[in-house]
């Protein structure tokens, strides 16, 4: 077989984007017009690669209000943000989700907003997600063995998860996906069941490079690499074609499958940085502002936001963590320095 063709995301994909005037372009010429709202920094679970298993969470009283994320994302949304998803720590942990759903999908600049979860509580919550106006929904999912899911997550709940995706699934949102981070010697030998298993459901499975932001020392040889898990299962589940239609600024290379039923996805943030055409920006439950997920410095957007909505101070914020964006993360370099935050109290 030859080598799949790992398409690169600067060279093949047509990002070039006109800037509008207001738009949040840093000295790159990269526009930000998508933003990550982290809902809650707690987790029912504690993936190994993501979180310490002792945890001094944030108070309540410390969490952005539906209404000040709301009242930020008005303002983000002048600037042309237009997509939003929601994220944690696990975001359905926060009471009353969908009632922050109703909020946000009311803003009619918003062209795409989604959630990331663990999928363990979507069973009792699709449906209101769903009717409150979520469009999209990724489900983590790094392993089909209970045993190994308590090992990786360190609690049960495999079940749960399996049972958070069907209901997913039958919700009948714009799309389901599944999100799976690979690492050698614990999960790498469950790519191709992985892959069967979306295949099967008709979802499409994005698997995530391992990356250095998580409580356990990150080794780069634990990287199982996107090359790798392309060749297992264009080899043993079907060969796989560069896919056409993609999102041309999403981070995700493509494939899909020859006979046409299914697609995989790879998010080669270690082999293949997409740094040059990254989009995002973040924002942490506390509100802390972050222009990358390994920024090194945030900006505290809550003291503007609370007692009461400050938006010319919001704005100039918003410009500054934009202007001031790196080129990207270092991590194959000895520069790297990782962040203080793990990755629940970011959102990935
Ligand atoms: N709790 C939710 C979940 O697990 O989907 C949302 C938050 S979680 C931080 C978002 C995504 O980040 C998950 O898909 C998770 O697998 C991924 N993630 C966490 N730590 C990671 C790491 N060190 N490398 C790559 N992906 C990671
Ligand atoms: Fe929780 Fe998601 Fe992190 Fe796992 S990856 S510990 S589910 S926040």
């Amino acid at each position: 077989m030859n080598p799949l063709p790992i398409h690169d995301p600067l060279i093949n994909k047509d990002h070039t984007q006109a800037a509008s005037f207001g738009n949040l372009v840093d000295t790159f010429g990269r526009i930000h017009n998508n933003l990550r709202i982290s809902v809650t920094d707690r987790c029912n679970l504690r993936c190994v690669y993501c979180m310490p298993e002792d945890v001094q969470f944030l108070d309540s009283k410390e969490l952005l209000s539906f209404e000040e994320i709301t009242a930020f994302v008005k303002i983000a949304v002048s600037r042309g943000v237009n997509k939003v998803r929601l994220t944690g720590g696990e975001p359905l942990l926060r009471r009353d989700l969908s009632t922050l759903v109703g909020f946000l999908s009311q803003i009619k600049e918003i062209k795409d907003l989604s959630l990331t979860t663990n999928g363990m509580l979507l069973k009792s919550q699709a449906v209101a997600l769903k009717q409150a106006g979520l469009n999209r929904i990724t489900i983590s999912l790094d392993t089909l063995l209970p045993d190994r899911f308590k090992d990786l997550c360190k609690r049960d709940g495999l079940e749960q998860t399996l049972e958070g995706i069907d209901a997913g699934i039958n919700a009948g949102f714009q799309s389901i996906k599944l999100n799976t981070v690979c690492i050698n010697g614990i999960n790498d030998d469950e790519v191709v069941t992985l892959a069967k298993f979306a295949r099967e459901k008709q979802i499409e499975i994005r698997f995530i490079e391992y990356m250095p932001i998580g409580a356990n020392p990150w080794e780069k040889a634990k990287v199982m690499v996107a090359h790798e898990i392309l060749e297992k299962i264009d080899k043993e589940v079907g060969p796989l074609v560069p896919a056409t239609n993609y999102d041309p600024m999403a981070p995700a290379m493509e494939f899909v499958y020859e006979d046409g039923k299914g697609k995989v996805g790879i998010i080669a943030s270690v082999s293949k940085p997409f740094c040059q055409s990254c989009n995002r920006i973040r924002i942490t439950a506390e509100g802390k502002l972050r222009n990358c997920l390994f920024a090194l410095e945030e900006i505290d957007i809550r003291p503007f936001l609370r007692p009461e909505v400050d938006e010319k101070s919001i704005l100039t914020m918003l410009e500054t963590s934009v202007i001031s964006k790196w080129a990207g993360h270092q991590f194959n370099t000895k520069e790297f320095i990782k962040p203080l935050r793990t990755m629940h109290a970011i959102g990935g």
